[in-house]
């Protein structure tokens, strides 16, 4: 019997769990290490910030469809992974142990790298549901009250989608309040041009989304450090390509949302030979930590380089769909390893991915990730927005059910027409 233990359930570790409990032998037992026994679908918290979704309708209690698949589940959260020892201490000061581990515990939020960044201060975030509910009584006063936004990122950040999508998101709910026309927006973001999305661009991403913040009146500053932020207003310095100094713009604002840098999560950051300086976890290609080689990591919380230098740090984005392609290949390797053979699956990390703007959208496949690719292709239209409202609900409704189909390969592909595009590959044995 092999303990298998899966720390955090977000998207990567709640589909971890059901995958995982089809690749493990019946007499294995799998603990799912959470903070609460809420999941919470995080690529809608843009809808829950201007009052399209409650918290409710996104949020699944996962100890049911847990329990129904036999999985275990310790809802105390992980204080630290002891790796050496092949243990982790849970917050309540207990101990648990494991043969194998699963590390997918998404982003911690750098908001503190920037003075005044993130809802401690004086800018709001979409990246937690009960951050969203915040933003959301805040644009309810801006709807009242209308001054300038300010939408974007701080250097580092690694997801810039949401931040595209919540300014296209805002327009539309602030068109639709006609309260627009008294509403500056400004998109800050530190990527190199508007559509870089820390890929380099993917497809036409470039002039699709610098045409659509053109049609939406949306003004832009790229190149863009966050340096503080205090009541009312954001200091930003653009910078030239060799990163010196343009300009010092000071951007007064009556709402802002902004993207903080990602970095690994207190439970395993800092352990040096399990994370990077950043605390994300390196592994290879089939998933694993080299250090300790029965530790796996999947999602947010996985070190991946940048994709070519930019002025301003620029992360790579980990999405939905390339993280079920780590969890593909995790429980297929761990699964292996269980059954006495090697590992030999790989994740392909493609990107596809669906970016709203509340009304239509834009959707953007790259595979290989990191360019030349072959498949690089975005289009935009309304059927965007209603494919995510699709896909929402498919997920959450097999997140319920305890379901370890492969989300993402199945309902995206199927609707892009895509269904070659391959999730996971098989060394060939030795
Ligand atoms: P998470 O889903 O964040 O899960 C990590 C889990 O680990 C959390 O539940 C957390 O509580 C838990 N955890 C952390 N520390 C501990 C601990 N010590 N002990 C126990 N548990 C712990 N991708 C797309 O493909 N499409 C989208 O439309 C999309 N929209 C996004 C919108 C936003 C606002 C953001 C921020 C990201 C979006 N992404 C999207 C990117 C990505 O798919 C999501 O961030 C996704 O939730 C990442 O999954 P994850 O499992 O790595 O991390």
């Amino acid at each position: 019997m092999a303990r298998i233990v899966i720390l955090g359930a977000g998207l990567g570790g709640t589909i971890m769990a059901y995958e995982m409990k089809n690749e493990m032998r019946p007499i294995d037992d799998l603990t799912v290490v959470s903070l609460g026994t809420t999941y919470s679908f995080v690529p809608s918290n843009p809808w829950v910030a201007v009052g399209w979704r409650q918290p409710k309708d996104i949020s699944v209690d996962v100890s049911s469809a847990f329990a129904r698949r036999g999985i275990k589940l310790r809802p105390e959260g992980a204080k630290r992974v002891l790796p050496a020892q092949n243990l982790i201490e849970l917050n309540d000061g207990s101990i648990l142990d494991y043969d194998y581990l699963v590390i997918a515990t998404g982003p911690d939020l750098a908001f503190d790298e920037v003075p005044g960044l993130g809802p401690d201060g004086h800018t709001h975030s979409i990246c937690q549901t009960n951050h969203a509910l915040d933003a959301k009584a805040a644009f309810e006063a801006l709807l009242k009250a209308p001054g300038p936004i300010v939408v974007g990122a701080a250097p580092g950040a690694s997801c810039f989608g949401p931040a595209y999508e919540f300014a296209f998101i805002l327009d539309t709910a602030l068109r639709r309040a006609r309260t627009r026309d008294r509403v500056p927006m400004t998109f800050v973001t530190p990527e190199p041009y508007i559509g870089h999305l820390g890929l380099d661009g993917v497809g036409d991403t470039k002039a699709l989304l610098e045409s659509a913040l053109r049609e939406r009146h949306i003004k832009w500053i790229t190149n863009a450090r966050v340096m503080k932020v205090e009541p009312g207003h954001m200091i930003v310095e653009e910078v030239n390509d060799e990163g010196t100094v343009k300009s010092t713009q000071d951007l007064p604002f009556a709402f802002s949302m902004m993207l903080p840098a990602f970095r690994g999560v207190p439970a395993v950051r800092g352990i040096g030979s399990l994370t990077n300086p950043r605390g994300f976890v390196t592994i290879d290609k089939h998933q694993r930590n080299e250090a300790f080689p029965n530790v796996f990591a999947v999602g947010v919380c996985v070190a991946i380089p940048p994709v070519g230098k930019t002025p301003l740090p620029v992360g790579v984005p980990k999405t939905g769909f390339m993280i079920e392609s780590m969890v593909t290949a995790t429980a297929k390797n761990i699964g292996a390893l269980l059954r006495g053979a090697a590992p030999r699956a790989v994740a392909t990390w493609n990107a596809v991915c669906l970016a709203d703007f509340g009304d239509q959208g834009i959707a953007f496949v790259a595979q290989p990730q990191i360019p030349p690719r072959n498949v690089n292709w975005s289009a935009q239209g309304k059927w965007v927005h209603a494919a995510k409202v699709g896909f929402e609900r498919y997920f959450l409704h097999k997140i319920r059910q305890g379901k370890s189909e492969t989300f993402y390969e199945n309902f995206t592909l199927d609707l892009l027409g895509i269904k070659k595009l391959k999730d996971i590959q098989i060394e060939a044995a030795e």
